[in-house]
């Protein structure tokens, strides 16, 4: 028979601790907050071994007196609530008073604290939420906790843990995160004795942003600033340039909270339509404030998810908010009822999005054109390096562009390079013609021309064939990079400046722990400081240049679909075809259509491209006879 019986206190608090505590960064986390309620204005967290050996959050805020310390560590213990009646106003900021006790009966825990009045600071320690000693100590006014082994007596949830540097990335996101939130406090972040981030505390969120993000960020972000309806929206949103292939870089805050919001994400990426391709995620850092009375965030343990009350009027104030910013750095004014008429009528009911076809019919497509200037590369390489260097008027010859632009490599080896292709056009081929009929009637086909400087047209026998000339590059260059990766042959191409790239701390861990099968396509990949990273080497067939904003897109797509591989997954290496592959609108000669068609030949499925879009269409001429109807 079974019998009910109270658990012991440190149970308990194991017990909650789970639902608290998943990991080192929850840690972090709780800390941190503890830190920014005691009113510090310097904050520095440091860790080992991804948090799990050894986290340390020191702050300057206002110290735990001497007789609280120990309290503070009692289950239910806070400071900053003490009827029911207060649980109503601060439930929402997440106190519950247990963080400590938690994080306590988990780990070895050590914290120093003194404040301003007390002579001596106070350290006591703990061991699985049992205090061990209690001493005097030197300490300056703040607070110092110091985690160890975290989930060294329960190895239930030390299993659950991921490899050193995953977890590092979590704690990297949360203090990202709680900076980004809080420009007016210093955070200093270490890892493995290696300070990754900085910010200065000097209450302006866009040095925060240059201070994770990185110079050529905080130059591509645009201030919003909106009111509508009781709500604010203050911060940044990132031109269309540096959108990325994720939503990682998509922060929101609600009235300081960092938050998870679908409402607010399809009102930012509504605001930025026609101005991003497909699976493109606008950069944004946005902070919404509200009386809490109009959102319940309760949903969800962790607080990431929140409902609102009213969700058109959120979503107007985002997707406002952002299009007017947007708009105003392209020159062009939204039409809009005016912010204060707005706010006036309040009665007015709202629909999602109201004025959504006035805005598009107002703007000239050519105004969100956010596609990278179509090169004019194509052409055999040494011309286009000779005249671009010379058009451009550039102080030497490098040719050397910073940002979106093209990057230009080494004069003499694409000399060497073009030597080779002088004669011919510049397609690679990956081996003889395949010998199937469909493919030999392409290669005997009579080139018509182009359309839309976008399709080839052929004619064959009583076929027409239309070619999609990218999806038709994209085929070959993933072919011949698979086929020349298999005969170990070398691609690399040196840059004359190299390209200097800013990670966060995930990706950073990502592409060092990746660093030879980078090499492996081509990308010679060096550390060069905190979570950024220096490519001496791109792939020799980026004839029209290598930005930034490439290698991030190959960099998503490789995390997406090729973390667990030590390889590079296949969908990474179709981003790298793709990046290299003659684009669409781009007017071509009958001799570069034939070096297409040539080298489009020899490969085994010259049908589809590599994201399964068909590269060939075909139609009969009794199609066309049907059509015209002179037959039924
Ligand atoms: P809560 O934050 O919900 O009150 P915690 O368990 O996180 O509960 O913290 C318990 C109490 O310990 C807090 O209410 C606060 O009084 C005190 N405390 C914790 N960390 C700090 C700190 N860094 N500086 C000052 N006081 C702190
Ligand atoms: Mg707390």
């Amino acid at each position: 028979m079974s019998k009910i019986v109270i658990l012991d206190e440190k149970t308990a608090n194991q017990i909650a601790a789970g639902e608290v505590i998943e990991r080192p960064a929850s840690v972090v986390k709780e800390m941190v907050e503890n830190s920014i309620d005691a009113g510090a204005t310097q904050i520095t967290v440091e860790i080992r071994n991804g948090g799990i050996s050894y986290i340390r959050v020191t702050d300057n805020g206002s110290g735990i007196e001497r007789d609280d310390l120990e309290l503070a560590f009692e289950r239910h213990a806070t400071s900053k609530l003490r009827r029911i009646e207060d649980l109503d106003k601060l439930s929402t900021l997440g106190f519950r008073g247990e963080a400590l006790a938690s994080i306590a009966s988990v780990s070895q825990l050590e914290v120093t604290s003194k404040t301003e009045d007390a002579l001596t600071g106070t350290t006591l320690k703990l061991e699985g939420g049992r205090i061990t000693s209690v001493n005097q100590a030197g300490s300056p006014k703040g607070t110092t906790f110091i985690v160890r082994n975290l989930f060294y007596n329960t190895p239930a949830r030390y299993k659950f843990l991921k490899k050193d540097s995953t977890e590092a990335g979590y704690v990297y996101d949360i203090i990202q995160r709680l900076a980004l939130a809080n420009p007016g406090i210093s955070f200093k972040f270490i890892q493995n004795n290696q300070t990754q981030l900085h910010t200065p505390g000097n209450h302006d969120l866009l040095s925060v942003i240059y201070s994770i993000f990185g110079k050529d960020t905080a130059k591509s972000v645009l201030p919003v600033s909106y009111k509508h309806e009781g709500f604010i929206l203050e911060g940044y949103v990132g031109k269309p340039e540096i959108a990325r292939g994720n939503r990682n870089n998509q922060s929101v805050f609600l009235n300081g909270r960092y938050i998870k919001c679908k409402v607010i994400t399809k009102a930012l990426e509504d605001a930025y339509k026609t101005m991003l391709m497909q699976n493109r995620f606008p950069f944004c850092v946005l902070k919404l404030q509200c009386p809490t009375e109009s959102y319940d965030v309760n949903v969800h343990p962790q607080k990431l998810e929140v409902r609102f009350a009213d969700e058109n009027a959120v979503y107007n104030t985002v997707y406002h908010g952002v299009k007017s910013t947007l708009l105003k750095e392209s020159g062009i004014r939204e039409f809009e009822p005016k912010i204060d008429e707005a706010e006036e009528k309040h009665d007015t009911p709202v629909s999602i999005p109201p004025i959504e076809s006035g805005i598009n019919k107002k703007i000239p497509p050519a105004a969100f054109s956010v596609l990278p200037k179509q090169s004019t590369l194509f052409d055999r390489p040494e011309k286009r390096i000779l005249s671009e260097t010379k058009d451009d008027d550039l102080p030497e010859e490098t040719g050397i562009q910073y940002d979106n632009k093209p990057m230009y490599i080494e004069k003499n080896e694409v000399f060497e390079k073009a030597k080779t292709v002088e004669e011919s056009v510049s397609f690679e081929k990956t081996g003889q013609a395949t010998e199937n009929a469909p493919v030999k009637e392409l290669l005997d086909a009579a080139i018509i021309g182009q359309v839309f400087d976008t399709y080839i047209l052929l004619q064959s026998g009583n076929n027409l064939y239309i070619i999609d000339q990218h999806a038709a590059h994209e085929r070959i260059r993933f072919e011949t990079i698979k086929q020349r990766r298999a005969k170990n042959e070398a691609f690399s191409q040196i840059l004359l400046e190299p390209l200097i790239i800013k990670l966060t701390a995930t990706e950073y861990d990502f592409v060092m722990e990746k660093q030879s099968a980078f090499q492996s396509v081509g990308f010679e990949i060096e550390a060069f400081g905190s979570n950024t990273v220096i490519i001496r080497s791109i792939p020799d067939f980026y004839e029209s240049g290598f930005s930034t904003g490439d290698f991030h897109e190959i960099l998503d797509r490789w995390i997406q679909t090729g973390s667990d591989q030590s390889d590079i997954s296949d969908e990474a290496l179709y981003m790298i075809s793709c990046k290299g592959a003659l684009k669409a609108n781009r007017p071509l000669s009958k001799e570069e259509i034939r070096g297409l068609l040539e080298s489009l030949c020899t490969l085994e499925n010259p049908y589809t491209c590599v994201h399964g879009r068909p590269v060939i269409l075909t139609m009969e001429k009794k199609e066309f006879e049907k059509r015209f109807k002179r037959i039924v």
